[in-house]
């Protein structure tokens, strides 16, 4: 069995373009979705991410802002920040890129951000909407993973879903969406991370496998079921004197060895990622949109 390439590239771009005419309608009533971000510190690879939503904000025609401050900004200066970008008015959304260097106290960034410019997701009054499964701004990764399953029409109804990481970020949530009674929903959820007993096990039972564990290649072929849908969250980096930058993306998931295994596979790069960032803009606008109604 060879299995199907999930294209995040191709989804996240048929993303933006459903957001193009609800851009168009914004601006023609005066309101252009504005998306700010806050990078502290010098780690490059948020410095990467925070580029490519700026960038991905330009090409849509949104507003963009990004904040930048050292390390050592104190507590109370970032707290302004998040104070100043709640009530300015051309900002729709925001967000604290993480994670901030410490001792910066990222809960308390979080809880500061007004749930309705918390294009994140990560405020838990937005976690709350999404437990009891109402509607609000959902986090862009897990929701970006739904979006990709849907597209493909993947559906995970009554399907045994295997996690592997259960952070705020991408674990979490993922569970929390999955398991819903509503549509690309109703699964059946495990959530795995280090304390599991027996995770390859685990692993094999798995029809849809979503690895976000932040461990190159760490899911291994002999760990996953003979035609699974395998959806890998992870990035690291891993040294490559070939390339000029010094070092490559891989996955969680050793790719090459488990795309003879799988019924459909996303690559990294070019797949949940770039669905993260179309899934910030479909907030940026949808936060627009739910200030103006
Ligand atoms: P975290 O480090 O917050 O969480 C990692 C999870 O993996 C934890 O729950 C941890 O378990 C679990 N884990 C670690 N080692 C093992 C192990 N040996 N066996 C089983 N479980 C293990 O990472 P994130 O969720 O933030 O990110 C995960 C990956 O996804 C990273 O590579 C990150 O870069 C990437 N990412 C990609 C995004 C994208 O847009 N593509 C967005 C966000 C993240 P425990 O809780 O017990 O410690």
């Amino acid at each position: 069995m060879c299995a199907q390439l999930i294209d995040g590239k191709e989804v996240a771009n048929n993303i933006k373009n459903q957001l193009r005419g609800r851009i168009e309608a914004l601006k023609k009533r005066g309101i252009t979705p504005g998306l700010a971000t806050v990078l502290v510190g010098d780690d490059p690879a948020s410095a990467t991410y925070v580029r490519s939503k700026a960038k991905a904000c330009e090409k849509l025609g949104l507003y963009s802002e990004v904040v930048k401050k050292p390390a050592g900004i104190p507590q109370l200066e970032l707290m302004a920040i998040v104070d100043r970008l709640n009530n300015d008015p051309k900002i729709s959304g925001f967000l604290v890129q993480s994670p901030l260097p410490a001792p910066l106290d990222e809960l308390a960034v979080t809880l500061a951000i007004k749930p309705e410019k918390d294009v994140d997701g990560f405020h838990p009054v937005n976690v709350g909407m999404m437990l009891i499964g109402t509607p609000g701004l959902l986090p862009c990764t897990p929701h970006g993973i739904i979006k990709l399953m849907e597209y493909y029409q993947i559906d995970p109804s009554g399907r045994e879903v295997v996690i592997v990481g259960r952070s705020n970020i991408v674990g979490k949530p993922m569970a929390a969406l999955l398991m819903q009674k509503q549509k690309m929903a109703n699964a059946t959820v495990t959530v795995a991370h280090s304390r599991t007993r027996n995770l390859a096990e685990v692993v094999r039972r798995a029809d849809i496998l979503i690895a976000a564990i932040g461990r190159p290649k760490f899911i291994t072929a002999d760990m996953i079921k003979e035609g699974a849908v395998v959806i890998d969250v992870g990035v690291n980096r891993v040294e490559d004197t070939n390339l000029e930058k010094g070092y490559r993306l891989v996955g969680d998931v050793d790719f090459d060895a488990c795309f003879d295994k799988a019924s459909y596979i996303t690559p990294v790069p070019g797949g949940v990622g770039l669905m993260t960032i179309a899934m910030l803009m479909y907030n940026t606008v949808s936060a627009a949109e739910n200030q103006n109604k």
